[in-house]
């Protein structure tokens, strides 16, 4: 069955797979939804015998339906190689009661790696398909994690380049020397002087700015996006559900047919988005657990309904949640009032007009998959330190907002269903937080001193991500006002 892509907003597009993943967003700022979500095609049990590798195929053929066997395998291939440190790509590591599904094993040690390594593959080949000659020039907002993913997926792939606008003093110290130190002739990194929001939605203005656009084209270039608006993001990151499920049946951890919980911290809606996606191919689901830090507008949404932006930005130590505008809602929106466009673009005027929407109490009964919280700083760094103590295990503070959620859930609830938690980063990305929420005694010590301290307390390996940023020289340093964006870009393209 063709799946085609129709906008959030209105009704007057409906696009192919590859040029969904080449346009990102749609000319009147919706979001690409499939006209349908297909099924899963093969058996959990015959899923559950496959590599990741195969996975990926069985739920990526379903949505981009336009690429052939041959194109899909080929990006597959490139994306899922020795890039990651693991032949299970996303392994299960069980802790305190949960399956924490470790998303961070590729070049980036975030999750945004799990789509971002095949992104620049099925954006490169879409442009083929669509005879697109323009250079394509990604221009990508980031919390922290998304801009230094994209920027190893796109460095020096022909006929790309890309431009990352990122918060300056709003990522952490280790995601700063990962971007500003990136090589590639065709990478650009600018800080702004701003919060995550303020860089998405001058992107998003960027994209909408057909006058820039048509500069742009006299000179061969087009913009697309990286950020998790692209469905060329939302796809590949289903796999990795589907997957969870196949080796927990093969692990025998679960029995063919028994539903899971998912839990998964959130900040854009992109990942838990994909994992409601996997339900509604047919994945057995119970509750979608969505984890919030103290930036819990989601969670006071899930609450009561109404979705309301109006509150003071907090930086904290999970930085790339630090958002109050979680642009993949849109896609739930649309799907809760029944695929009406009007409706779902009313929503988005009032939330850019006023900074808020309340939807209907129809509407709202139809989020009984999800079930929200917010776990703040000191549950987040209790969550930490009480796993490392028990287990040894230690994980990451995105992750840690999620594990202390998990904790809330099945107290309230009593829900004993095996569940597994999107563990989205490496500890090591986040090491200064991390260290200093298993002993205070370490909030004195200088980065990397750290970082060889959690290698010893955690027996693993430091990553080689980590070893690069060691010593690499710095190779941008660009800052500009929120509102110079514009012209920084202009200045980037030479226009
Ligand atoms: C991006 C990110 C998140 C949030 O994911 P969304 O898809 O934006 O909800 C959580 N944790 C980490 C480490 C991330 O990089």
């Amino acid at each position: 069955m063709e799946v085609l892509y129709k906008g959030t907003r209105s009704d007057s597009q409906s696009v192919t797979a590859s040029k969904a993943i080449l346009q990102g967003l749609c000319e009147d700022g919706g979001l690409f939804v499939p006209n349908a979500i297909p099924k899963l095609d093969k058996s959990l049990s015959e899923l559950s015998a496959m590599s990741y590798q195969q996975v990926a195929y069985e739920v990526m053929k379903l949505f981009l339906t336009d690429f052939t066997e041959d194109e899909l395998k080929d990006c597959i291939k490139k994306a899922y190689d020795d890039k990651f440190d693991t032949k299970a790509i996303a392994p299960i590591r069980e802790a305190g009661g949960a399956y924490y599904l470790e998303l961070f094993h590729g070049a980036t040690i975030a999750f945004k790696d799990m789509a971002l390594s095949i992104l620049p593959h099925l954006m490169t080949t879409s442009a083929k398909k669509n005879h697109v000659e323009n250079q394509i020039m990604i221009l990508t907002a980031t919390s922290g994690d998304t801009g230094k993913a994209a920027l190893a997926g796109f460095a020096d792939v022909p006929g790309t380049g890309i431009i990352v606008f990122y918060p300056k003093g709003g990522v952490s110290a280790v995601q700063e020397k990962q971007m500003v130190t990136q090589v590639g002739d065709n990478t650009h990194v600018v800080g702004i002087h701003g919060n995550f929001d303020d860089a998405q939605t001058g992107v998003k203005a960027l994209f909408g700015d057909k006058e820039l656009a048509g500069r742009m084209a006299e000179k061969g270039v087009q913009f697309s996006s990286a950020n998790s608006i692209n469905i060329g993001r939302l796809v590949p990151q289903i796999v990795y559900y589907v997957y969870s499920y196949a080796t927990l049946l093969k692990d025998g951890v679960i029995t063919e047919g028994e539903k899971i919980n998912v839990c998964v911290p959130t900040g854009n809606f992109g990942n838990i988005l994909a994992a409601y996606y996997a339900k509604l191919m047919g994945l057995p689901v119970n509750k979608l657990i969505c984890a919030s830090n103290e930036n819990k507008v989601l969670y006071d949404f899930f609450d009561s309904g109404k979705y309301d932006r109006n509150r003071e930005f907090i930086l904290t130590s999970s930085p790339s949640m630090d958002i109050l505008i979680s642009s993949n809602l849109e896609r739930l929106i649309y799907r809760i009032c029944d695929e009406d466009a009007a409706k779902c673009a009313g929503f988005m005027k009032s939330l850019s007009e006023s900074g808020v929407y309340e939807i209907t109490d129809e509407m709202k009964n139809m989020l009984s998959d999800f079930w929200g919280c917010s776990a703040d700083e000191k549950a987040c760094f209790d969550k930490i330190r009480s796993l490392y103590e028990k287990e040894g295990y230690i994980i990451d503070t995105h992750t840690a907002v999620a594990g202390a959620v998990y904790d809330k859930y099945v107290s309230a609830t009593g829900d004993n269903t095996k569940t597994v938690i999107a563990s989205t980063a490496s500890p090591y990305k986040f090491s200064r937080s991390v260290m200093t929420a298993i002993d205070e005694k370490y909030a004195d010590q200088e980065d990397f001193a750290l970082i060889d301290e959690l290698s010893r307390l955690s027996g693993v390996a430091i990553p080689s991500a980590i070893e690069q940023i060691r010593t690499a020289p710095v190779r941008h340093d660009t800052v500009c006002d929120k509102t110079e964006m514009k012209s920084v870009v202009e200045s980037i393209l030479a226009l």
